[in-house]
This record gives structure tokens, C-alpha cells and sequence, in this order.
């Protein structure tokens, strides 16, 4: 339900802000989430195999745009060319599933988030994409 999550630290504006400031390759979330890995002391490279990568972990991170991604908490099909735009991250979502499992075939530990949760708090995304790394 739109507007039920209260909770949340960040503001509706500022998602919908970062969501509508993005472009393909070079994101404020991505870069976002580069710099709070560079900061833990990682080596970072972006735009690789994923949106952000850390080499000498074998970390994968996917920084997921709200829209294009189909995010469950942000997402609604835009009124005009409905089916399109739901058939449009459907196929988004398969690619990166198919992204996703292509990586950890290749014994890549694959983060995938959300640019909300980035835009909120990329230092605990950080911390726990490289825990992820450890288990
Ligand atoms: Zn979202």
C-alpha cells in the first residue's frame, strides 16, 4: 500500500528524486554504493561484471534501479502502456536472474539491492554485501 511505510529513514521525494536523476552506467546509487566499499578499505571496480565490483573478495553488486527493476516497494506500472511497461521488467527481471546465476556459476558471491535501500543507507549494504563474502 503507497505510503504505508512509515518507517522508512529516507523520504518518498528523495527515492523518487535518485530514481528520476539515474541513467544507465554511472547512478547515484552506484556510485553511492562504490564509495561506501572504497571506504571500508576495497578495492572497487564499477560497471565490470556487475554495477560494482571488489575483485579481491569476488563481489558482485547489482544496484537495482527502483523503475526499471520492478522494486515491490516503489513500482508502479505507469497508467499509459501499462502491459508494456510490465512486460518490460519482467524481461529485466529474467536478465538479471540469468546475470545473477551466470556470476555465481563462476563462484562470484552476487549482491543484489535495491537502490532504495543504497540511497538509505549504502554503509550497511556495504558491510553486510562483504559479510556475504565470508559466509
Ligand atoms: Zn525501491
Amino acid at each position: 500500500m503507497v505510503g504505508s511505510r512509515t518507517r522508512r529513514r529516507y523520504s518518498r521525494a528523495a527515492v523518487r528524486a535518485t530514481m528520476r536523476a539515474n541513467r544507465s552506467g554511472n547512478t547515484k546509487p552506484d556510485r553511492m554504493m562504490a564509495a561506501a566499499l572504497s571506504s571500508l578499505g576495497f578495492a572497487v571496480v564499477r560497471n565490470a561484471e556487475a554495477d560494482v565490483v571488489v575483485r579481491a573478495l569476488g563481489l558482485a553488486v547489482f544496484v537495482h534501479g527502483c523503475f526499471w527493476h520492478g522494486c515491490p516497494e516503489h513500482w508502479r506500472p505507469p497508467a499509459t502502456n501499462r502491459a508494456y511497461w510490465v512486460d518490460k521488467v519482467r524481461k529485466t527481471r529474467r536478465r538479471d536472474k540469468t546475470a545473477r546465476e551466470a556470476l555465481q556459476s563462476k563462484g562470484w558471491t552476487v549482491i543484489e539491492t535495491w537502490e532504495h535501500d543504497v540511497v538509505a543507507n549504502a554503509h550497511s549494504v556495504a558491510l553486510a554485501a562483504v559479510r556475504k563474502t565470508r559466509e
